[in-house]
């Protein structure tokens, strides 16, 4: 059974997925095993780093997404999304961009911002790569 302190991978446990204990509880069952798809994903990056992740963003109830301006289908709605920052991102971004690419099927890098977004998306056949320039 999960709760929120259970530890998914190696490095990322669920609470970090969460901006609150009763956003997790409130969550569906199939946010939570969305949630160990993507930290699936990220613990494979997180092996080819060896430094700390930190997810900026994970599950958004629509009420927070809505908040702070987020896309209205926004796969952080399901779970199936992560916004990652970690040490030297701007440094090591074209070829962290190229790994995280791998693993996701939605990459989308905040030169400005320093952070990427990462998907598993599921609405289009094709992935999506790009910068933004926010
Ligand atoms: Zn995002």
């Amino acid at each position: 059974m999960m709760d929120y302190f259970t530890q998914i991978t190696t490095n990322f446990s669920m609470n970090e997925f969460f901006r609150s204990e009763e956003d997790f509880i409130s969550s569906s069952d199939g946010v939570k095993a969305n949630i160990v798809l993507v930290s699936a994903k990220l613990q494979l990056f997180r092996d080819y780093k060896r430094t700390p992740i930190i997810i900026n963003s994970g599950y958004r109830s629509k009420l927070y997404n809505a908040a702070i301006g987020g896309r209205q289908r926004s796969y952080h709605l399901d779970g199936l999304a992560s916004d990652i920052i970690y040490n030297g991102i701007s440094n090591t971004w074209r070829q962290d961009f190229e790994e995280l690419k791998k693993h996701f099927k939605g990459v989308i890098y905040y030169p400005k911002l320093l952070f990427f977004h990462c998907d598993l998306g599921h609405r289009n056949d094709r992935p999506y790569h790009f910068l933004n320039g926010r």
